[in-house]
């Protein structure tokens, strides 16, 4: 089937065969195709193999060297010693193993919820469907913003305009037509120039569009080229890289010290073979190789976690950033609004065209004619319209109807008015269109009345744009602008409708009205409709929100300037005393920014919080100049010449219910919800996450240096080697490495949302971190030299006592600083669980390791009493009053 030249044929050679019929495929038949063709998919290329996983951890240098010094204390000494130490080095290899899989996993799943879903005729219906569900044959229906789910034979085309870059790597669109396509010399055509053809992982930029599925999967062009999906993206973000290189230093002084201690030691007359193998163990263990690791575990399961508070991440970097949001600027309809639209109001223009009347309602047009007597009012609703109503015509909201919710609004009016909206589209085809865009703001399509052979040219749009093309004088033009100035007022959204009967003459050879044609000229205008849009109850609150967590929300909408300030007033955005007799003091529309002098704009838009009738390439502009002035914005955008603005925003949010997937392709993060609350939900998971990161390498981080700071010291004040080579690796694995996992699954700080937003480029060190390295690390050590002073007996009894000090003490630490502001106390025991039983379990494992008759011997340690336990308790446990007077410390400098 690939084989064919599907250009070449008119649109009924191809229907016929692939045998397409006009409603679409029966789903009996789609299934037995999707049985024989399978899952419109690419293929992805394998996961990699656990053991290549596991190869990868084994190859860090340090592990190596520590292994080779393992096996050459084997080979002089014990045995037993080396086969503990690539015993514990293989349990950490495949923790390692273990958490990578994870994190994979979990982007893995992330990739699949984006799922892109396709229109299509099914069973005479117009379905959506998950495009990995269609065949050849199918008819689906391209509109703008769509991403092309296949390869298609374009049947009927208005307007339409594809982006292939990601195919081509054409930069400019391409005009698509749907005629056969000869080439005069008959030698091939192109790829590029076969414009009746959409292909696979292209996007419509604009306009409409049929066309049948000629190729699925690994059989469209796409599949050609690319044979499998590269899906092992790297993930890095600006934190990992941070991370990594600041890792290096540290690994650099880390040698270094680990280098003097093997001097020391040899200098002090100590086994040149121990003393290697300390050095080495302590290098392993306090080397922070696994950081940027466990930075990807915590944002891809954090990223996993928000998926629950319905916010989608599509770029891991986002869950960082989302921290950092300074300002976050949303859309109204859908996003502010629940975009239940419902005509609450019209107005219609008598046909003589006097506007003195007072507003009546639909129903008074309510005439019980045949559906070509239709008032011109109620036909541009029902037939200036892309919405589509289920076959029950008393089902006119809700689930049966499909579309834009404010064109399934006009078309329930219509039929609330009595009107047939099925019987009047059937007589009325529409036999050409001049699809919605948000520049033109108005939407204009052609109709001939299948009996008398009568056209009407029919136009819906905002008042503006619609008046301009209406035949009216000033003062009616005037007239009418006032009332819809009056029925923004309320909060609603205007259209004005309009249009002109076309004499019968005057046809188009093609389903596309010429742009720019004089066509538009002349109407008459039937009148005005209002909508109603409440806004979501949970904004309020979440606007609020914002405002403590220090983030300006700002509203950006095309709507215009007078419905966005009432919305505004009722979300809480702007005060309910703001001024009313200054009609646009707090809005900004998007013709005054424009004429605006360049160098207001940046401190206009700063002070402004609702931005109307703005264009898409304002958007862009706005979010530049916002970040110019340092902030750090959030956008959201649903069409699809939001993606520039969205792919430029810092986090650019999509909707992921009446998103374009242009739009979604090009945010960082999806609402599967479309509510503003949820982008509010995700910043505070997004501290969180970075809350719990920064706990974490506060935790490894100070016990590493009281590690480093007790095998450094311990010499130099004469005493022997506190710990040895199995002990310090032991304690990396379990005390810190239990303990480190359980950070991730802390809860939120009280203030999470009480404080201001990170500054982007702050030092993970910032805030206090490096200085409590420092001094946890001093006390930890402290402590530890503490408790061998005054132990005395043998080196194993002395270095069993270190052990237990500082494997509590680090217990203790990492419950201590669960909190860095709030007190063990208030926040609880049992608040993390995962941390609660990661402590108890290391503390049995440390338990069974000084013991049990093995645990002796393999960590050469020895029983210790009753009392030497509380000694041991006693000393740790000091380092949580310490932590606690440092937070009273910091609360107080924060107040
Ligand atoms: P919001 O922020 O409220 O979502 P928006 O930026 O999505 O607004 P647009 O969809 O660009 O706004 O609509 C701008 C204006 O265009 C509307 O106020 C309305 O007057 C008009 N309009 C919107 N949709 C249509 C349509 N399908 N047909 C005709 N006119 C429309």
């Amino acid at each position: 089937m690939a084989a064919t030249a599907w250009h070449q044929l008119t649109a009924d050679e191809c229907a016929q065969q692939l045998q397409s019929p006009l409603p679409g495929l029966r789903s009996a038949e789609a299934a037995a195709r999707l049985r024989h063709f399978g899952p419109n998919q690419l293929q992805e290329a394998p996961a990699r193999p656990w053991w290549r996983l596991l190869l990868s951890q084994l190859s860090d240098f340090m592990i190596l060297v520590l292994l080779a010094a393992a096996t050459v204390a084997g080979w002089v000494g014990e045995w037993l010693d080396t086969l503990a130490i690539v015993a514990i080095v293989l349990l950490n290899a495949i923790i390692g193993v273990v958490q990578e899989y994870r994190a994979e996993r979990a982007v893995r799943a992330l990739r699949q919820l984006v799922a892109v879903n396709a229109k299509v005729y099914r069973d005479g219906q117009l379905q959506t469907l998950a495009s990995t569900m269609l065949v050849p044959g199918d008819r689906v229906l391209l509109e703008s913003g769509a991403a092309v789910p296949a390869d298609l034979r374009l049947v009927q085309v208005a307007q339409l305009r594809i982006d292939e870059s990601t195919l081509t790597g054409e930069s400019v669109p391409i005009d698509k037509i749907a005629e056969a396509l000869m080439s005069p010399d008959g030698r091939a055509i192109a790829l590029a120039e076969r414009l009746n053809l959409a292909f696979k992982g292209s996007w419509v930029v604009n306009g409409r569009a049929i066309g049948i599925v000629v190729a699925t999967g690994m059989q469209t062009e796409l599949g050609h080229v690319a044979r499998l999906l590269q899906t092992h993206e790297t993930l890095t973000t600006p934190l990992q890289r941070r991370l990594a290189g600041f890792g290096r230093r540290l690994a650099l002084l880390v040698l270094m010290i680990c280098a003097l201690l093997f001097l020391f030691g040899i200098a002090r007359g100590e086994a040149p073979v121990l003393m290697f193998l300390t050095a080495v163990s302590l290098a392993v263990a306090a080397i922070p190789e696994a950081l940027p690791a466990v930075v990807t575990v915590a944002l891809a399961l954090g990223a996993r976690r928000m998926v629950k508070v319905n916010a989608l991440i599509r770029k891991l970097p986002a869950v960082e950033t989302l921290g950092s949001v300074t300002c976050i600027c949303s859309d109204k309809t859908g996003t502010l609004t629940e975009n239940r639209m419902q005509v609450v109001k019209a107005y219609p223009v008598a046909a003589n065209p006097s506007v003195a009347g007072l507003p009546i309602s639909l129903h008074s047009l309510a005439v019980a004619h045949g559906a070509n007597e239709a008032p011109p009012l109620i036909l541009t609703l029902a037939l200036n319209n892309d919405a589509i109503l289920a076959d029950t015509e008393s089902s006119t909201r809700g689930r049966s109807a499909s579309g834009d919710p404010m064109e399934i609004a006009l078309l329930a009016a219509v039929q609330a008015a009595g009107w047939s909206v099925t019987a009047l589209q059937q007589h009325w085809p529409r036999i050409a269109e001049w699809p919605f865009d948000a520049v033109r703001k108005r939407m204009t399509t052609l109709h001939r009345c299948d009996t008398t052979g009568q056209q009407w040219l029919l136009c819906k749009g905002a008042p503006e744009s619609v008046l301009t093309c209406c035949a009216l004088p000033a003062t009616e033009v005037d007239a009418l602008l006032a009332e819809a100035q009056h029925m923004a007022e309320q909060g609603l959204r205007v259209l004005a409708v309009a249009g002109r009967p076309l004499p019968a003459d005057v046809s188009l050879n093609t389903h596309v009205l010429p742009a720019a044609s004089a066509i538009e000229t002349g109407l008459q205008c039937f009148g005005l409709i209002g909508l109603q849009d409440p806004p979501r109850a949970d904004v309020p609150a979440a606007i609020a929100a914002c405002r403590r967590a220090g983030i300006q929300p700002r509203m950006i909408t095309g709507d215009h300037p007078t419905t966005a300030r009432a919305i505004a007033r009722q979300i809480g955005l702007l005060a309910e005393t703001a001024d009313t007799d200054e009609p646009d003091s707090t809005v900004l529309t998007g013709a005054a920014l424009a004429a605006m002098p360049v160098h207001e704009r940046a401190a206009a838009i700063e002070r402004t919080l609702i931005f109307a009738r703005v264009t898409p390439a304002q958007k862009i502009e706005i979010v530049q100049y916002l970040q110019a002035s340092g902030q750090l914005v959030a956008m959201t955008g649903d069409g699809v010449n939001d993606a520039p603005a969205l792919q430029g925003a810092d986090i650019g949010v999509a909707m992921g219910r009446r998103g374009t997937d242009v739009a979604r392709e090009a945010a960082h993060m999806v609402l599967l919800d479309d509510r503003f609350a949820t982008i509010v939900a995700a910043v505070a998971e997004g501290r969180r996450i970075y809350d719990n990161i920064r706990k974490f390498v506060r935790f490894v981080m100070a016990g590493n240096t009281g590690e480093i700071l007790l095998l450094l010291l311990a010499p130099l004040f004469g005493m022997p080697l506190p710990l040895l080579p199995i002990q310090i690796l032991w304690v990396n694995l379990i005390t810190d490495g239990l303990p480190g996992l359980a950070f991730a699954a802390e809860p939120a700080e009280r203030n999470v949302m009480q404080r201001p937003p990170r500054p982007p480029a702050e030092s993970l060190l910032a805030r206090g971190l490096w200085q409590h390295v420092l001094w946890v690390g001093a006390l930890i050590a402290g402590l530890s030299l503490l408790v061998q002073a005054i132990a005395g007996g043998s080196p194993a009894h002395q270095q069993t006592l270190v052990f237990t000090v500082l494997t509590l003490c680090q217990l203790w630490h990492a419950q201590a600083i669960r909190s860095e502001y709030d007190s063990l106390w208030r926040r609880g025991f049992t608040s993390n669980r995962s941390m609660l039983i990661a402590v108890l379990a290391a503390l049995a494992m440390h338990a069974v390791a000084i013991h049990s008759v093995w645990g002796n011997q393999l960590f050469h340690t020895v029983p210790l009493s009753a009392s030497e336990w509380l000694l041991c308790l006693g000393l740790s446990a000091l380092v949580w009053p310490a932590i606690e007077i440092e937070k009273v410390l910091r609360r107080v400098h924060d107040r």
